[in-house]
C-alpha cells in the first residue's frame, strides 16, 4: 500500500480519490460500518423514507473546486434546488425569504431590496473567485483581489454591530443573522459575518442551495465508487487506534479530529505539536432530532413552504442572544433551529403521508439535552399543527453524536471552534497546516482549512500536498472517465 487513510467522510473520500487517480495503492479504513462520515443517510423509521443522518443541504459541494472537477452531475448525482433556498420566519410579518432567484428576494425584501442586491448582487457576480479564495487552503494569493475585498469588507460590516445600520425592516438583517449561525459561535462576529455572505451569496448563485436527489450519502458513494475504480479498497468497521497498524504505507492522511490523532499518534508527536492539539477549541454542539411526518410542514407563511431549508430563530436580536447564551455554556430557551423539509426538492425521499423532516438545535457542547420538545416549540410557532403530524422521532444529544462519529466531539460538528484565530490557524499555527509532525502523516478532515461542510477540500489539498512532497506526483485529473 503507497497511502492509507484513516475515516471515510467527504475529505478522507476526497483525498482517496486524487491519490488512485494519480495512480498510487490506496486503503481507506472507516471506523463506522458504512463509508461516509457526516454524508450519510439511512432508513430510520420506515423503508419508504429516508432521512440524511448529518448532513443535508450542499451549497458548498456545488461550489467546491474540488467537487467541480470531480463532476457531480456526470456521476449520475443530481443535485436538486426548491425555488427557496432558506427562509426566515417571523414572528406576526412575513418570512424573509432567499430565492435561488436574486431579484424575486430584492422584490419580497421591499426598501431594503435594492440594500440587499448591492450586497449580494456583486458577490453572485464574482461567486467562484471568491468561493475558491475563501474556501481554499488559505496558502495562496486570490486570483480576483477586488472580489475578495469586497467579501472582506461586507463581512466585517455583518460580522459587527455596522451590520445593524444597512436595512431597515425586519427580514433581511433576520436572514443575515440566521446563516450566520451557521457559524456556530458568537454573534456578530467576523467569523459569522464571513459565513453569512459565503453561503448568504451562494443561496442565490448556480441555481441555489441544493440537496442531492436520493440523499447525502449518493455524494460519498459516487466519491467511493471513483476510488475503487481506481483500484482503491474501502475497509468498513475498521477503527484505527494507533497509527502504527498504518506503517506499511508510505504516506498516512487523516481524516479526523485533532482529539482523534493524539489518541492514535499523541505519545509519537514533538511536546509542541501535541500540546498545539491538546489546546484545540472545540465549539458548541448541536442536538439533532429526525421526524417522520405525515404532511408538509403547516408554515403560517405559505412561502416557506418552498424553502429547501428553514432557519428558525426570530428576529436578529433575539437570534444572536441565543447563540451567545449557547457560548457561554447556557441552554437558550429559543435556540437557533436549522431545519430541511428534502421533499420540497426531492421527491424520492418519501412518499405521501410519509415524509422525513431533518432539524437540529445549537446546544453548549457536550449537552445531554433531548431537543424533541425545544425543537417541536420551536417549529410550532411558526407552523402551529406541526406536532398533530408527527408520527415518530428519534433525538441524538449532543453528548451522542461523538459515538455516531469521533470526530463531532461534544456533539461539535464543525470538528473545531470557527473562531478567527482557529480559522486563521487550523488546526494548528504553522506554514502548512495539513502536516503532522511524524513521517509521511498528513491530517486532512474539517479541522483543516477550509474548515468543516461537504466541499471535500480537506482532502483534496492535503493529498496535492502528498502528491508533491512524498511522491514528487503532479494532480491528476479528476473529472470522470469516458
Ligand atoms: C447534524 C449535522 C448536520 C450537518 N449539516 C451539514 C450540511 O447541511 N451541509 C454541509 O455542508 N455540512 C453539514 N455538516 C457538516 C459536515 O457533515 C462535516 O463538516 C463534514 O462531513 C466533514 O467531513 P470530514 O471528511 O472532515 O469528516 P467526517 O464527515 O466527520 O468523517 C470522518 C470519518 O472518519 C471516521 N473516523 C474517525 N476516527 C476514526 C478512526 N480512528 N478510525 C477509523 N475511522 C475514523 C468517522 O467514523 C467518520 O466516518 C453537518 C454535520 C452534522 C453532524
Amino acid at each position: 500500500m503507497d497511502v492509507a487513510i484513516v475515516g471515510s467522510g467527504p475529505n478522507g473520500l476526497a483525498a482517496g480519490v486524487v491519490l488512485a487517480r494519480a495512480g498510487l495503492r490506496v486503503e481507506l479504513f472507516e471506523a463506522a460500518g458504512e463509508i461516509g462520515g457526516g454524508a450519510r443517510s439511512a432508513r430510520l423509521f420506515d423503508s419508504d423514507v429516508l432521512h440524511d443522518v448529518c448532513s443535508a443541504v450542499h451549497p458548498m459541494a456545488a461550489a467546491s473546486r474540488f467537487f467541480r472537477e470531480f463532476d457531480l452531475g456526470a456521476r449520475g448525482v443530481e443535485l436538486v434546488r426548491p425555488a427557496v433556498s432558506y427562509a426566515h420566519p417571523l414572528d406576526g410579518a412575513p418570512a424573509g425569504l432567499a430565492f435561488a432567484d436574486l431579484e424575486r428576494t430584492c422584490e419580497r425584501l421591499g426598501a431594503d431590496g435594492a440594500r440587499w442586491r448591492a450586497l449580494m448582487g456583486p458577490l453572485v457576480r464574482s461567486s467562484d473567485a471568491i468561493v475558491d479564495a475563501v474556501i481554499s487552503d488559505q496558502r495562496r494569493l486570490p486570483a480576483d483581489p477586488v472580489a475578495l475585498a469586497r467579501f472582506g469588507l461586507g463581512a466585517l460590516v455583518h460580522g459587527s454591530r455596522l451590520g445593524g445600520r444597512v436595512f431597515r425592516g425586519r427580514q433581511a438583517p433576520a436572514m443575515l443573522a440566521g446563516v450566520a449561525a451557521h457559524a456556530i459561535g458568537r454573534l456578530p462576529a467576523l467569523p459569522g459575518g464571513g459565513i453569512s455572505l459565503l453561503l448568504g451569496h451562494l443561496a442565490h448563485a448556480k441555481g441555489g442551495w441544493p440537496v442531492p436527489l436520493g440523499g447525502s450519502q449518493r455524494i460519498a458513494n459516487a466519491m467511493a465508487d471513483d476510488l475503487a475504480a481506481h483500484g482503491g479498497t474501502v475497509h468498513t468497521g475498521h477503527r484505527v487506534t494507533d497509527i502504527r497498524e498504518l506503517a506499511r504505507a508510505r504516506a498516512v492522511l487523516l481524516d479526523v479530529s485533532p482529539r482523534g490523532v493524539l489518541g492514535m499518534a499523541g505519545r509519537f508527536l514533538d511536546d509542541g505539536y501535541r500540546r498545539a492539539l491538546e489546546s484545540y477549541r472545540y465549539g458548541p454542539g448541536v442536538s439533532k432530532v429526525d421526524f417522520l411526518v405525515s404532511e408538509p410542514i403547516p408554515w403560517t407563511d405559505p412561502g416557506v413552504a418552498d424553502a429547501g431549508t428553514v432557519h428558525l430563530g426570530g428576529d436578529r436580536e433575539s437570534l444572536y442572544a441565543s447563540e451567545n447564551a449557547v457560548v457561554r455554556g447556557k441552554h437558550a430557551e429559543d435556540p437557533v433551529v436549522l431545519l430541511s423539509e428534502p421533499m420540497v426538492a426531492d421527491p424520492t425521499r418519501g412518499l405521501p403521508g410519509k415524509r422525513p423532516v431533518w432539524a437540529y438545535c445549537h446546544v453548549p457542547n457536550g449537552s445531554g439535552l433531548d431537543a424533541t420538545e425545544v425543537i417541536t416549540r420551536q417549529i410550532e410557532r411558526f407552523a402551529p399543527g406541526f406536532s398533530d403530524t408527527v408520527l415518530a422521532s428519534r433525538s441524538v444529544p449532543a453528548s451522542e453524536l461523538a459515538a455516531y462519529n469521533p470526530n463531532y466531539v461534544g456533539g461539535d460538528i464543525a470538528s473545531g471552534a470557527i473562531s478567527l484565530r482557529q480559522l486563521a490557524a487550523r488546526p494548528v499555527a504553522r506554514w502548512d497546516p495539513f502536516r503532522v509532525p511524524l513521517s509521511g502523516v498528513y491530517l486532512c478532515s474539517a479541522a483543516t482549512p477550509p474548515g468543516p461542510g461537504v466541499h471535500g477540500l480537506g482532502g483534496y489539498y492535503a493529498a496535492k500536498r502528498v502528491l508533491r512532497t512524498e511522491f514528487g506526483r503532479a494532480l491528476p485529473a479528476l473529472g470522470p472517465v469516458a
